[in-house]
């Protein structure tokens, strides 16, 4: 691939690595002719179902909006950036499981929330009370709840 820095054409890759679980490879690349060094990373593509908002409109999932969400909930967390992909890696992997074209945006939440539940717990929290808001309050009570609970045993 070209090189960002002075745009020859020619670049050599110097290590690589799976990162994500697997999931991802990452290259560290040299430039041939500025050696500047930069890094690349690969991730098969594949197609996701996308989502039906509440109004029933239909959207492109958005990895991008998932990622911003996620690192909302994580904001000051012990959790790397490595574990935030490979979070997000499993999110994707679970909503294309279902093998659906289409899914609800319930689902897409409801997924992030399966998968930051075992990453974070506070995080999961911040997430569910943003993502849930107002729409089943007892709900979200009963969760926080249970969750204190389950940290004094
Ligand atoms: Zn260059």
């Amino acid at each position: 691939m070209h090189c960002p820095f002075c745009g020859t054409h020619e670049t050599k890759v110097v290590d690589s690595r799976l990162v994500a679980e697997g999931q991802q490879i990452r290259r560290r690349r040299e430039c041939i002719s500025c050696h500047e060094r930069f890094t690349t990373y690969e991730t098969a593509e594949l197609l996701m179902p996308r989502v039906i908002k509440t109004d029933g409109s239909r959207q492109p999932f958005d990895e991008e909006k998932l990622r911003a969400g996620i690192q909302r909930a994580l904001e000051k967390r012990p959790v790397s950036i490595e574990e935030i992909e490979a979070c997000i890696t499993r999110i994707k992997q679970r909503l294309r499981a279902t093998g659906e074209r289409e899914l609800p945006s319930r689902e897409v939440g409801e997924a992030v929330m399966a998968e930051l539940r075992k990453l974070d717990q506070v995080a999961y929290v911040r997430f569910a009370s943003v993502y849930r808001s107002f729409q089943d309050i007892n709900e979200f009570r009963e969760e926080i709840e249970r969750l204190s609970g389950a940290e004094h045993d």
